[in-house]
């Protein structure tokens, strides 16, 4: 084995990670790798996604669904406010919030019942809902960065924590070697 890979996510504490992705293949292989620690997680999770216009989040959705074998077209559901995908023993709602002009559009659109459930909910614009929203477990925050963005992920749960620590990821679009063993104790 060659020496340990320079540049795999390695959380700057327990609450937080930061990257640069520099193209396109290098956020679809971190939305894989969020996959990846979703698997092995707990089914039921909610991940803000936070970010102006054309900053990934989607494109960090559509990673996370063809590594769980979607093949199938991700778009922004800009206009029908939710997808629901189900792949394995995985419920997966993408929804995007951007065009609500009140918080209040989030309840009158019976939205709220998604987030009692199991599920993971993966959620663009999350603020535009306002306090209606569950609390994130996760938030994984996009910004454009030269030709490339950088991401920071800050894990506001115990849940999100988990996802954190599990999350394996080199932005080459490679994994460090998977581990199925528990990260090592705090
Ligand atoms: P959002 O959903 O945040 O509005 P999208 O996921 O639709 O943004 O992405 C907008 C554009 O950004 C797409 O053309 C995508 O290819 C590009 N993109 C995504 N990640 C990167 C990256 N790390 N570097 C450069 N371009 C990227
Ligand atoms: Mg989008």
């Amino acid at each position: 084995m060659s020496s340990p890979p320079r540049q795999e996510i390695l959380p700057q504490n327990d609450n937080a990670a930061s990257l640069f992705l520099p193209d396109e293949a290098a956020t679809l292989a971190l939305g894989g790798a969020l996959a990846a620690a979703l698997t092995q997680g707990p089914a039921d999770l909610v991940v803000y996604l936070e970010g102006d216009l054309g900053a990934g989040k989607t494109t960090l959705v559509r990673g996370l669904l063809r590594e769980l074998g979607y093949a199938g077209k991700v778009k922004s559901p800009t206009y029908t406010l939710v997808e629901l995908y189900t792949i394995s023993r995985l419920n997966l709602y993408h929804f995007d919030f951007y065009r609500f002009e009140r918080p209040e559009e989030y309840l009158d659109a019976g939205l709220d019942e998604y987030f009692q459930g199991s599920g993971v909910c993966l959620v663009e614009w999350p603020d535009k809902a306002g306090a209606y929203l569950p609390l994130a477990d996760l938030r994984v925050r996009l910004f454009l960065a030269d030709a490339g963005r950088s991401v920071a992920l800050l894990a506001d749960s115990e849940k999100g924590r988990a996802c954190l620590t599990s999350l394996n990821f080199r932005p080459d679009g490679t994994r460090a070697a998977t581990s199925s063993s528990s990260p090592p104790p705090a």
